[in-house]
């Protein structure tokens, strides 16, 4: 038998999901398993959103939508783009897609050959790294420092870029370090991208409402000049509690918005009718729940940083949005846990973690960011406070 296209060698599942399979797997055997490994609210999605789905699927709305997104949909995303980014697009520069995770997709096999190198600020959300992969292209990382907030250094930013360089990611509030944009720091961005014309941008904005310290500002509003190689991408899976609804979207110059829609078209044919109605009500319904659940978020930030300051050798730089906390574990390196595990690495550490404290999180490594673990904190209040104890008991009990 043949053998499977390279590419699928190339690809590899996201280490969040893996862990999260890992969590329920031990749960099944019956074990008490805290799981903080997957980026997903646990709240609930809005019941008007529920209904608008139900409601549309009774009036008959099932049949194939539009690749690009209903009419309905591209509008109410044009005025939240609007009234959230400061942009104006005309509806017909929305593009609509299987969650943020489609859009990225869309947008690197758009725009990325093989070899092509794609500067991506570290650490990041492990999507980026799947989709690079499997459209040939060259992850250049450009690591943060905890010491500088997780944000990204322009000379170094400069330095990176070479004739081949096709893409920036950026990402703020960043998945998984929680560190929020500047202007300051989006502007000195600009500046060198305006030197490199070759250059396009993702800035992929999906936790734009879930900012604690700082406000949110939007790189094409900071930089009206470059938004003909500005893709701005959001979606509804953080802000509504909507993951499963597998509903993003995204605005940026028709050319590039053109070929992405080529390549959704090349794979499905649109988003579920019903998803894209229940969208429509949470952008056009009440938007007061997005304060209120943004300060449940922070609440629970404050409440897994002030329990993890228990816990020896463990480092956290305070996230400033989105619902992660990033702790460095270098402090445990070098140390055997309760039961014999030597930790040589964050690994070593998450593993330890999910087999003697029976908490799952993520090792750094699948965030391009070694030497860390990544916690989400969008679980209950209760769970957290648990899970940080048995992290705490763990850290204290190593030799
Ligand atoms: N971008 C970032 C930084 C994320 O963390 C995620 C989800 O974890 C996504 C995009 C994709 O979100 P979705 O496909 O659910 O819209």
């Amino acid at each position: 038998m043949s053998s499977f296209a390279a590419r699928i060698n190339r690809t590899r599942t996201a280490a969040t999901f893996a862990m999260a399979a890992r969590a329920r797997a031990l749960r099944a055997e019956g074990k008490h398993i805290l799981s903080l490994a997957i980026g997903e609210p646990d709240l609930p999605t809005p019941d008007h959103v529920i209904e608008a789905a139900f409601g549309a699927a009774r009036a008959g709305d099932t049949k194939y939508p539009p690749i690009a997104g209903t009419e309905a949909l591209r509008a109410a995303i044009a005025r939240k783009f609007a009234r959230d980014q400061h942009l104006s697009p005309p509806p017909d520069e929305v593009l609509v897609g299987n969650g943020g995770k489609q859009i990225i997709f869309d947008a690197v096999m758009a725009v990325i050959e093989p070899g092509d190198e794609v500067l991506i600020p570290t650490p990041c959300w492990a999507g980026y790294l799947q989709v690079v992969d499997f459209a040939g292209g060259k992850p250049i990382f450009l690591p943060g420092s905890a010491n500088a907030g997780f944000r990204i250094d322009a000379a170094s930013l400069d330095a990176a870029i070479t004739p081949r360089t096709r893409l920036l990611l950026l990402n703020f509030p960043n998945n998984p370090s929680g560190a929020v944009a500047d202007r300051a720091m989006l502007e000195a961005i600009a500046t060198v991208l305006r030197r490199h014309r070759h250059v396009r941008v993702i800035a992929d904005d999906i936790y734009e409402h879930l900012i604690f310290d700082g406000e949110y500002l939007a790189f094409a509003a900071v930089a009206p000049d470059l938004a003909d190689r500005i893709l701005t991408v959001s979606g509804v899976s953080k802000s509504y509690a909507m993951t499963g609804w597998r509903l993003g979207f995204c605005t940026g110059p028709r050319d590039w918005l053109r070929a992405m829609t080529l390549v959704q078209g090349t794979s499905t044919a649109g988003v579920s009718t019903t998803s894209q109605a229940a969208a429509v009500a949470a952008l056009e319904g009440p938007q007061d729940l997005l304060v209120e659940r943004c300060q449940i978020y922070r609440r629970r930030r404050d409440l897994v940083l002030t329990a993890l300051a228990a816990a020896p050798g463990l480092t956290c730089t305070k996230p400033e949005g989105a619902f992660y906390a990033f702790p460095s574990i270098r402090g445990l390196i070098g140390r055997t846990s309760r039961t014999g595990h030597a930790l040589n690495d964050d690994d070593d550490v998450a593993e330890a973690l999910l087999e003697e404290a029976l908490v799952a999180t993520v090792p750094g490594s699948a965030f391009a960011m070694p030497g860390h673990i990544r916690l989400s904190t969008a679980a209950a209040d209760d769970a957290l406070a648990e899970a940080c104890t048995r992290i705490a008991d763990f850290c204290n009990a190593l030799h």
